[in-house]
């Protein structure tokens, strides 16, 4: 399944090559602090292919906290967090936000709340290597 997504203005945009054919796609509703200051629904697959383009990287705003072991794209021109990425081991993995899709029908979401607030650093590296885009690539300055 080829699903794109965007923040609402369209300056960060992606296209997310989910393999194989998803019969359902988790949508993870984050319990950390930021992620429920603005409603944080995020979902990756280890085997999908992650494209993201950005068409003004100055309207872009990283935020990190924590551990600072990710970081949040915001655009700041619209205010939406399509994509977070984490670097590990010299390699980017990313999860998109589910609120950002524009080509998904509701009904293959399953939804679930996730709790990661008791992972130390190290489970938390772990669970992104095994669960996270582990194929991503950033864009910039495309039309
Ligand atoms: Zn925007």
């Amino acid at each position: 399944m080829q699903i794109q997504g965007s923040c609402h203005c369209g300056n960060i945009s992606f296209g997310l090559m989910w393999e194989p054919e998803p019969t359902e796609i988790p949508a993870r509703a984050c319990n950390c602090s930021f992620c429920t200051k603005h409603g944080g629904v995020w979902t990756s697959s280890p085997t999908a292919t992650l494209a993201v383009t950005v068409r003004e990287p100055a309207l872009v705003s990283k935020y990190s906290f924590g551990t600072s072991t990710a970081v949040f794209h915001i655009c700041s021109r619209c205010g939406i967090v399509p994509v977070v990425t984490s670097e590990i081991d010299n390699l980017l993995y990313a999860v998109v936000s589910v609120n950002a899709f524009n080509n998904v029908p509701p009904s293959l979401l399953r939804r679930s709340a996730a709790d990661f607030e008791s992972e130390n650093l190290k489970s938390r590296l772990a669970r992104r290597k095994r669960g996270w885009i582990a194929d991503v690539r950033f864009t910039a300055g495309g039309a």
